[in-house]
């Protein structure tokens, strides 16, 4: 039998699908193919730590890295490939008792570059104008987390999670404004501790009503005075 993730990517092939670091490839993968997964990448980073010419024999603190390292990258870090979307239960904005003002949802954000695999920490405000459907309120979070839990770009983030929360919601007009520091940054290259990189997306009114867009970004001030980072 061929190595699992050959037969993942042959199941994707086969459909026509993508699978780059950012992508959920969910869908595809069959009851038992994480475990399976975190086995056959255990393997690859032993090759890793061989060929950084570390002794995992005898190194107490490297004798299980290999393994700690397959289940974080499965689990935790990109575990927003793995897993399927959170189910986010949409109530419906009745017409009588109807909210249509603004809403904004802070979320803090895990996420990891896709070109040197370092974390990406940081939150996201998400603002929608409410629309016909409503979701529980700690599902923009969640889907939030989803969406970052991947090897990703912070633009390509932002837009992923607009995506996402307009699907969950139905909202045409949306706000998200992400805010990050980047390990690549900070832990290379450059060595600036305070990169504080900002990504914005503005859809609908947000995008084309300069009062909504006021509204969003104060709002955001308000937030960030309440909860500062
Ligand atoms: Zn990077």
């Amino acid at each position: 039998m061929g190595k699992t993730s050959d037969l993942i990517k042959k199941r994707i092939e086969h459909a026509g699908g993508r699978y780059w670091a950012g992508d959920n490839i969910s869908s595809f993968l069959h009851e038992g193919d994480k475990e399976a997964l975190v086995e056959e990448l255990t393997r690859k980073f032993e090759g890793v730590l061989d060929s950084l010419v570390i002794d995992r024999a005898n190194d107490p603190n490297s004798n299980d890295t290999p393994r700690r390292l397959a289940k974080m990258y499965i689990n935790e870090l990109m575990s927003g490939r793995y897993d399927n979307k959170p189910n986010a239960t949409a109530f419906p904005n009745h017409t009588n008792d109807r909210y249509d003002g603004m809403l904004v949802v802070r979320s803090e954000l895990r996420s990891m570059c896709s070109h040197h695999h370092q974390p990406v920490v940081g939150v996201a405000y998400i603002g929608i104008l409410a629309a016909d459907k409503l979701i529980g309120l700690s599902k923009y979070t969640r889907i939030a987390q989803w969406c970052a839990r991947r090897g990703t770009l912070q633009e390509e983030l932002n837009m992923v999670i607009a995506d996402e929360i307009q699907k969950a919601t139905g909202a045409e007009s949306l706000g998200v404004y992400v805010q990050a520091t980047h390990g690549c940054c900070e832990n290379r290259g450059i060595g600036a501790h305070s990169s504080l990189t900002q990504t914005t997306v503005l859809r609908g009114a947000f995008n084309t009503d300069p009062s909504t867009k006021k509204e969003f970004f104060d709002n955001i001030k308000l937030q960030q005075e309440f909860a500062p980072r």
